[in-house]
């Protein structure tokens, strides 16, 4: 199973949603141990388009280098307008925030049960609660 990941809202968070500056969301080790061992994980973010390095270069700020290491693994897409032109397959996409259009794509294609909402800048430690949904889904497929 493929999954799509964002940055920004997802791996990016904030400890307070009242603070100015992010960091990585809580438990993002322990997620993206999970994502590699159990997904094909591609990125999914306007810091991507293409170009793995681009987001790359965009976390190592906030990263320690035994995450980077891990990230690197994550695969690219690309999209022009609209992260919906990347999703294929069968897959689970993680995103805070999706357009109005986006969402509307998911639902006429019969796809939003495949989006997974998860807002660190709300919920630091929303990454850690997804990993048990992605665990049941893994083992039982889509409820
Ligand atoms: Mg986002």
């Amino acid at each position: 199973m493929l999954l799509f990941l964002d940055v920004d809202g997802v791996l990016l968070g904030k400890k307070n949603p009242r603070d100015i500056s992010h960091s990585i969301a809580a438990g993002c080790d322990e997620f993206i141990d999970f994502s590699i061992e159990h997904f094909d994980c591609y990125w999914l973010t306007s810091h991507c388009k293409g170009s793995a390095d681009t987001v790359l270069n965009y976390l190592k700020p906030y990263v320690t280098d035994p995450l980077y290491e891990k990230i690197k693994l994550i695969q690219a897409t690309d999209y022009r307008t609209f992260k919906t032109e990347a999703l294929h397959g069968d897959f689970i996409w993680i995103d805070d925030a999706p357009s109005m259009y986006e969402i509307k794509y998911l639902e006429e294609n019969n796809l939003l049960h495949r989006w997974f909402q998860v807002n660190t800048r709300q919920d630091y430690h929303a990454l850690e609660k997804i990993i048990q949904d992605l665990n049941s889904i893994l083992k039982n497929g889509f409820l």
